[in-house]
């Protein structure tokens, strides 16, 4: 059971999921799925329909009777399993909602273990981040992944629409695949149901590629000409600190101030439930690059960027929401500059990400900087990030990295007691350039730990493949997988494929996706070769290449049509194309390139 509950006492009885007299008080959502069970409606007498209480129960009797034996915690939740009384309780709606989630998880074989469940997260604010810059899943495919996140009892769900958001004043930079205003009703509605609450992400300075490509838009750039800089080039494997000249907007230009305001009080006005709106601003690293900003703000980097930032939650707390940043350019701020930004912005929450445990010195630092002057702070984990340009990790998340990274948030929270941590899914590095990520499917492990881990904050990750496998795709037994062995990683995934019970979606991905990685590999080592063939090598020599060469070019071929079913399964045309293209285009053209020499 993902995540595993808090106390769990069992007869280790078996019995069979039975209809039976049913009844529960949370609402129409719970009341449907009880209704599954249904057979009459159980008679409650009226001193128990009295209690504050939320309750859900299925009897053999019709007249089923029961000691509250509720968790005082307010996402806590009690579940009685027996041969004749099914009852789950809890104080709050959600609470009774995650008493459903155990039982109907625990029930899925058909037999169910006789037992007492107590159960409440240690955490109160357990999220997960999905970016769409690239990867747009159908309206369908975006539900199933709601539907489970809710089986792991995440409670918030940032969505980072990007350009795949309906803007109505500026509809020229949505991207021709994009969500309706229908559709997002439809993910509001459905994430309500499962008690996930939704925190739209709209970056206002930084990332804003999807606009500043449009030449309509370019002018409104913050890099209007290509800095110069003493050395030609960097180690950095994405270039300069300016990564590209249509990341940022200028943050003294007032139409790009007007347009900002637009599209940010656009995506307020359609989450109108929403507590909480993502504002981004992270790296903005190319502030100050223009003469306009460097007068305005006196070459004071931060000055502007408190400024800027200060506008945009404005537009946000006068919604009555309340503003949430990255912190990443905070972090060389001062303690006086802070208290500026907190005066200015009173109930602005940080969200403070770093993705690797080796980070660990680095988040308390900064989470105590945030908090000493009194801003709210929340952490942020990764499922899968910018470890993608490497070439090893290009088709799978690093896993021994995302899940350390999981755990150094888990102990920050309970050592400088945060609500909580979000597990965000990046789609690609930088932008509309950049390669896709790994496939979002091959990160379900990871998030399935950070949803363990949120819940319990002493989790391990000893034996948690095995966990994961049996709970994420009813398989037993089975360890491995998730360490970037790809051809064991292959083989473990044919065999799920073939015996899941469940997602077997997402276990074909991880199959194909595996397979991928050992694919580029191997091309990565035979293409080394390929400069031989134009030197004076014997035919022996030229023999051995060729085989290796058409190993290579096999292996492809056969992957292609794998990948690209993956893919068309649930995203959209353009999608299979940019993957496909992104991970066999160079390839192909290089072994073309030689292809002369082969003979
Ligand atoms: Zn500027």
């Amino acid at each position: 059971m993902i995540p595993l509950v808090k106390k769990y006492k069992t007869t280790n009885e078996y019995f069979s999921v039975f209809k039976g007299f049913t009844a529960a008080n949370a609402g129409s959502f719970i009341s449907e799925k009880v209704n599954d069970y249904c057979i009459g409606s159980a008679k409650i007498p009226k001193q128990k329909t009295d209690e504050n209480y939320y309750y859900f129960v299925i009897s053999r009797s019709e007249n089923p009777d029961w000691q509250w034996c509720v968790p005082q915690e307010d996402e806590g939740y009690f579940l009685i399993l027996s041969d004749d009384l099914i009852f789950g309780c809890s104080k709050s709606q959600r609470g009774l909602f995650y008493a459903f989630k155990t039982f109907e998880k625990l029930s899925r074989d058909g037999s169910l273990p006789v037992c007492e469940i107590t159960d409440f997260p240690d955490n109160s604010f357990r999220a997960f981040h999905m970016d769409m810059r690239y990867g747009f899943p159908s309206l369908g495919r975006m539900l199933e992944i709601i539907e489970i996140l809710s089986d792991m009892k995440f409670n918030t769900f940032i969505i980072e629409y990007e350009n795949r958001f309906p803007y109505q004043k500026h509809s020229d930079i949505c991207d021709a695949d994009c969500f309706t205003p229908e559709d997002i009703e439809k993910i509001i509605e459905y994430t309500k149901e499962r008690f996930i609450k939704i925190i739209p992400l709209q970056q206002t300075i930084g990332h804003m590629e999807y606009l500043l490509k449009h030449d309509k838009y370019y002018p409104l750039r913050e890099v209007r000409e290509f800095p110069k800089t003493a050395c030609s080039c960097t180690f950095s494997t994405s270039g300069f600190k300016h990564f590209n000249d249509i990341d940022e907007i200028c943050a003294s230009s007032s139409e790009a101030y007007e347009i900002s305001k637009k599209i940010l009080s656009e995506m307020i006005k359609l989450h109108p439930e929403s507590e909480y709106i993502h504002i981004g601003c992270d790296e903005a690293w190319n502030l100050l690059s223009c003469e306009d900003c460097k007068r305005e703000y006196e070459n004071d980097k931060n000055r502007l960027y408190t400024s800027h930032i200060s506008k945009m939650a404005k537009i946000v707390t006068d919604s009555k929401k309340i503003p949430v940043i990255w912190d990443d350019m905070l972090q060389k701020f001062s303690e006086k500059e802070l208290k500026r930004l907190k005066e200015l912005n009173p109930t602005l929450v940080i969200m403070c990400w770093l993705y690797y445990a080796s980070q660990y010195q680095k988040a308390v630092t900064y989470v105590k900087k945030y908090k000493d002057v009194g801003f709210e702070v929340l952490g942020a984990s990764a499922a899968k990030c910018s470890e993608g340009p490497e070439p090893q990790y290009l088709d799978m998340p690093w896993y021994s990295q995302r899940m350390n990274g999981i755990d150094m948030w888990a102990r920050v929270c309970g050592e400088l007691s945060l609500d909580g941590f979000c597990h965000t899914c990046w789609s690609n590095y930088s932008g509309t350039i950049a390669p896709p990520h790994p496939f979002f499917d091959t990160t379900w492990y990871t998030t399935a730990y950070a949803a363990q881990s949120a819940w319990n904050a002493s989790s391990s990750q000893n034996g948690f493949d095995t966990l994961f496998i049996e709970d994420f795709f009813g398989v037993k037994g089975k360890s491995g997988g998730f360490d970037n062995r790809n051809e064991q990683a292959f083989y473990l995934f044919d065999e799920i494929v073939n015996t899941c019970k469940a997602h077997l979606y997402e276990a074909e991905a991880m199959r194909v996706m595996s397979l991928l990685s050992a694919y580029r590999q191997k091309s990565l080592f035979v293409h080394r070769e390929l400069y031989r063939l134009r030197m004076n090598i014997t035919a022996q020599e030229k023999n051995i290449i060729k085989n290796r060469l058409s190993e290579v070019k096999s292996l492809r071929d056969r992957l292609m049509p794998m990948v690209f079913n993956i893919i068309a399964k649930h995203y959209t045309k353009k999608d299979c194309e940019i993957f496909i293209n992104s991970r066999f285009e160079a390839d192909t053209e290089l072994e073309n390139a030689y292809e002369k020499d082969l003979i």
